[in-house]
């Protein structure tokens, strides 16, 4: 679907750096306005206030490594993060404790089942398997090193507010309206502890997981968390370095196979870039060393990743030559100076 789309869009290499911001405005401008009038999808409704988001609301913001932000649409426009904070507490854990610890105690291979899979679990003898889903989500969460579950919430507030160079708060509608229903996520989190996979208090763990999904951001927050870690873990706005560049390359690695549902394959296909996505409508993409999208719409497809955000994400991918597989071959003249006293 979307190379048939995409015919008529240049494929630029990944080589080299991003155009000139002039052309960025006006290519993220176009692909804008290719999407804004898209209708497919669902809003999610299995968190009863996120039923209540404007189907139209369309906001999309790409922020180069040099901290430059090219907008389109509604870009200002509040909403609860979600799954996309898996990504930041994610880092902010590798940072902490690093790669070894994160790999042994959650895991890094894709479930190909849907997010909040119990089977998933039990299949694979209680290991929550990788970070971007539920239940690996909170036993990443409850590995946050802290004093207690309050101290927790705030390293996750604190880290996340640090990504987005602003400090970032919890919806509170959405905090209460989750709360309320996330019987599953309890069940996780007291089946994990029952494998002995998780470090901290379930009921305390789900608490503090859940505010961290509250928490509101906009579609140019998203392009900013996403630019941090595009930029070795520097915020390229606020230039506070928040995690190592190793964590950034650990949590990309993540994205690149999980960051999607169960779509992640065919994501990495057609666009080629580490991703996280969330049922609110986020999306965030990493260009590494360029920039990051942030999307924002609220209609979604079967796995919960925002339709007019994937699809105006796969133009910018092209357009801009952000897709990490799509390379120029080296010029004649640099290959043969490379090989002199090969032969
Ligand atoms: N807070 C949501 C949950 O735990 C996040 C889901 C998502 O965005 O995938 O169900």
């Amino acid at each position: 679907m979307f190379e048939t789309d995409l015919r008529d869009v240049v494929q630029r290499s990944a080589t080299g750096a991003l155009p000139s911001g002039a052309e960025v405005d006006e290519i993220v401008a176009r692909a804008h306005a290719r999407y804004a009038g898209l209708d497919e999808g669902d809003v999610a409704d299995y968190i009863p206030i996120l039923a209540e988001a404007d189907p139209a609301w369309f906001g999309l913001a790409l922020v180069g490594v040099d901290g430059g932000a090219h907008v389109a649409g509604d870009v200002g426009v509040a909403f609860s993060i979600q799954s996309i904070s898996k990504a930041f507490v994610f880092a902010l854990v590798c940072d902490e404790l690093g790669h070894e610890l994160v790999h042994e105690r959650v895991g890094v291979n894709n479930t190909g089942l849907p997010f909040n899979s119990v089977i998933a679990l039990e299949l694979n003898d209680g290991s929550p398997m990788n970070s971007m889903v539920n239940a690996g989500a909170i036993a990443t969460t409850a590995l946050v090193p802290a004093a207690d579950d309050e101290d927790r919430w705030r390293r996750v507030r604190e880290g996340l507010s640090r990504f987005a160079g602003r400090r970032l708060d919890v919806d509170d509608e959405v905090y209460r309206s989750e709360s309320l229903t996330n019987h599953r996520n309890r069940a996780l989190a007291r089946l994990l502890q029952s494998y002995d996979r998780l470090d901290a208090d379930p009921d305390a763990t789900v608490d503090v997981y859940t505010r961290q999904c509250s928490l509101a951001v906009t579609a140019r927050d998203l392009g900013v968390m996403g630019a941090t870690l595009a930029d070795g873990g520097v915020n390229p706005v606020t230039g506070e370095r928040v995690v190592s560049a190793e964590a950034c390359r650990d949590t990309l690695a993540l994205l690149a196979s999980c960051g999607l549902y169960e779509r992640s394959g065919e994501w990495l296909f057609e666009i080629g870039l580490p991703a996280k996505s969330g049922v609110s409508g986020g999306l965030v993409a990493v260009a590494p060393g360029k920039g990051a999208v942030g999307a924002f719409s609220p209609l979604l497809d079967p796995a919960g990743n925002s339709v007019r955000g994937q699809r105006a994400c796969a133009h910018l991918s092209r357009s801009l030559g952000l897709n990490l597989f799509a390379s120029d071959p080296a010029p004649a003249a640099a290959v043969a100076s490379t090989n002199e006293g090969v032969a």
